[in-house]
């Protein structure tokens, strides 16, 4: 069993960021005593999608920056990435997009690290991996000796919890992403790829940026919620854990951590991980707004509802609906139910949070 380093940290000043976030690392992780000069390091950041900082979808500048600075100290050399789960693929032009909204072209200029335009991909395999062992994967975490999850603390409508396990799935090129949505439709099934990712990625450090988090429809649609907070450890799996339970979730509510449970990836004893930096009874923080659905209970048909005053019919839901059960006709969204597979990937990337998920059907929207 890892530790989890949890502390208190106000704002993104970025000297306040980095003063908290490099003495975490040091006191929490040992991760130190594996580094060398030369070694290259590849941050895996929730970039998600082109939007600013403060909508607190992806994981905010400050924070990566203190994680490119921390290794860069160590005389390793840094790369920021992520294959956002842009419709329009895994390109230059979207990872462009992407970077400029979400201040990672400001970091790359500032500490003089990389952004990864490398969008070439590779299979990879791992004989351990429970649902998948063949995983197509971006070839630039490939050429990484350290790769860093740095998540940013979110509930999610489909998982419930969004961290530094769910964050791994960005390594899945592009629109395949659709694809694996599409074959693992099933939460559980969908579950043990997170956690198939997770043992192949296997991450060297994860790090979620709670300082604003997001409650609610998470992953993109939800509110900004302050907690002031940072959590770093050296397992993604306790890590969550410990990121949920703060947050009024229970871990084994969560089916990716359920699923780690059962592969003895996390202990069932949440309470023994220990903890270091704040006590967590000391921690005053109400517990997050739920989704207005999540798949606690998996009985219940939950479809994304479509509200026509937000609707600017851009097509980003129907490219990116792996099932292709959206279309539009006649300047409206209209919607095939029975091929829904609820991956809730049209709410996830909708820019303008025109979708609600709703526990009743309908077979047109508007
Ligand atoms: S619902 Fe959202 S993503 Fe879909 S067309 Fe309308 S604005 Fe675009
Ligand atoms: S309509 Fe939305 S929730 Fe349903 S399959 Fe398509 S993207 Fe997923």
């Amino acid at each position: 069993m890892q530790s989890v380093g949890v502390a208190l940290c106000e704002g993104y000043d970025y000297q306040r960021v980095e003063e908290v976030l490099h003495h975490l690392i040091d006191t929490t992780s040992q991760i130190n005593d594996k580094l060398y000069p030369g070694a290259k390091v590849f941050i895996k950041a929730n970039l998600a999608r082109p939007d600013t900082p403060d909508k607190a979808v992806t994981c905010h500048p400050s924070v990566v920056k203190a994680i490119v600075t921390y290794f860069q100290s160590k005389g390793c050399t840094v790369t920021i990435g992520d294959s956002p789960g842009a419709p329009h693929g895994f390109s230059k032009k979207t990872l462009d997009t992407v970077y400029r909204a979400t201040g990672m072209m400001q970091i790359a200029a500032e500490t003089q690290c990389e952004l990864n335009y490398d969008v070439s991909s590779v299979k990879v395999y791992n004989k351990k991996n429970v649902r998948m062992k063949d995983i197509q994967v971006i070839s630039a975490i490939t050429n990484a000796d350290f790769i860093i999850s740095a998540a940013k603390l979110k509930t999610h409508a489909m998982m419930r919890f969004t961290g530094a396990v769910k964050n791994l799935f960005g390594v899945i090129p592009g629109r395949l992403k659709m694809q694996y949505h599409l074959e693992m439709s099933k939460y559980i099934h969908f579950a043990q790829t997170l956690v198939d990712i997770c043992e192949y990625v296997n991450p060297a450090l994860s790090i979620i940026d709670g300082i604003v988090g997001m409650e609610g429809n998470g992953p993109s649609a939800g509110d900004c919620c302050q907690s002031n907070l940072l959590l770093v450890s050296d397992n993604p799996y306790e890590l969550d854990a410990i990121a949920a339970k703060i947050i009024g979730i229970n871990p084994e509510d969560i089916t990716v951590l359920k699923e780690a449970m059962n592969r003895d990836l996390l202990t069932k004893e949440i309470k023994e991980i220990p903890i270091k930096g704040l006590d967590l009874d000391k921690i005053n923080l109400r517990p997050f707004k739920a989704p207005d659905f999540s798949n606690l209970n998996q009985e219940i048909i939950a479809l994304p509802e479509f509200n026509s005053d937000l609707c600017s019919l851009c097509g980003q839901c129907v490219r990116s609906c792996p099932p292709r059960a959206l279309y539009i006709e006649e300047n409206r969204i209209k919607f095939k139910s029975n091929k829904c597979i609820r991956c809730y990937c049209c709410q996830e990337l909708c820019p303008n949070s025109a979708i609600e998920i709703e526990k009743y059907q309908r077979n047109v929207i508007f």
